[in-house]
């Protein structure tokens, strides 16, 4: 149900007489800008458990980025830089130096951010030659009147800014698209070779979302995308909504797996009003996974009425609490809180 800004304002009031002020810009003025209203009740706690939550891939970065928060540092520099460990390792085919290229060779690579405490939010999609996106998008937040660029533009703002242009086409991930080229159609001009590689058509992304000791959230996600993808093609990483969001009265929540599938769904919005109507991190995560096999058309779904791709959610709270859902049983994903950085398991809403 609605609430008026009479029942908002009243609702502050008894939040911060109970001991929690939000903070907000000094020229803030909440009569004008009623934020925070959902339709359930804000979840505005007095203290926090600071908390990093992430993909599994993001096992190095949670630390990193609890140990920056626990030190005073902005959340959203704290998961940028446990992001920029998986950009720039080669070996990380999902993501900056190494991803998988589209199918003409070429890496291009999507990366979105939002500030909780600021409530702003950078984008970059099809950018290529930058091994950091995850950058370039807070870039484009801290210094253009913009959220996203693309492609040819976004090379050009980053390349304006400093980031070094560099070849992200490792020789690893070169030889994979060339197996993956070749063996396409066994009648084309290229010769099938008799060997035993597996050729990987892969997703593969970093999110990282975190909530500091008073509260402040901040969420990134950064990937290749799709392995092979038609050139210009743009997942659900960049979009403000999908990839990640983050709304410093409730919550971030992220994504990794079929960009297609999540982009209809706006599900990192979805789990964080999720989150605002009182449903905790995995519930919310669980819930939204519900929507998107609703509206899953029907090329995708196998003879069992089942999906034919799989996803992966994560979200953390304002209070600390946080969870991990994927549609298929199996996944895990990585968080680092005052008991350290570990892999835990992922609820999920279909049995393998
Ligand atoms: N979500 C990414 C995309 O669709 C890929 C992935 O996470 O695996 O671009």
């Amino acid at each position: 149900m609605p609430v008026s800004r009479r029942e908002f304002l009243e609702k502050s009031a008894a939040v911060a007489a109970a001991g929690f002020v939000p903070r907000l810009p000094e020229a803030f003025d909440l009569t004008s800008h009623p934020i925070g209203i959902g339709s359930g009740p804000l979840v505005l706690p007095s203290r926090a458990r600071p908390c990093v939550v992430s993909s599994s891939n993001g096992i190095r970065g949670v630390k990193v980025a609890f140990d920056r928060i626990v030190a005073g540092e902005d959340p959203l520099d704290a998961v940028i830089a446990g992001v920029n460990i998986q950009e720039l390792d080669p070996d990380d085919q999902s993501v900056g130096l190494g991803g998988l290229p589209n199918e003409e060779g070429v890496v291009q690579l999507d990366a979105s951010c939002m500030h909780g405490p600021t409530r702003r939010a950078g984008s970059v999609a099809a950018i290529e030659d930058i091994a950091t996106p995850s950058l370039v998008a807070k870039a484009v937040m801290d210094y253009t009147d913009h959220i996203m660029l693309v492609g040819a533009g976004a090379k050009k703002f980053a390349k304006a800014m400093g980031f070094k242009e560099q070849n992200l086409l490792t020789d690893k991930t070169r030889q994979d698209w060339l197996r993956w080229k070749a063996r396409l159609n066994a009648n084309d001009a290229w010769l099938d070779h008799d060997d035993d590689v597996k050729i990987k058509f892969t997703t593969g992304t970093i999110n990282m979302n975190a909530v500091t000791a008073t509260g402040d959230l901040a969420s990134v996600t950064t990937t290749s995308g799709m392995a092979w993808k038609v050139p210009g093609r743009i997942g659900d990483s960049p979009i403000i909504g999908a990839g990640q969001y983050c709304d410093n009265l409730v919550g971030a929540a992220g994504s990794t797996g079929r960009g297609e599938a999540n982009i209809k769904t706006c599900a990192s919005f979805l789990i964080v009003e999720f989150m605002r109507g009182g449903l905790a991190p995995q519930a919310a995560c669980l819930k939204a996974l519900e929507r998107v096999v609703a509206m899953t058309e029907t090329r995708l779904m196998g003879p069992n009425g089942r999906p034919k791709f799989d996803l992966e959610f994560y979200a953390v709270a304002k209070d600390g609490t946080f969870g991990g859902a994927t549609l298929y049983s199996g996944g895990k994903f990585a968080v680092c809180d005052e008991r350290g950085a570990r892999l835990e398991e992922a609820a999920f809403l279909l049995r393998r």
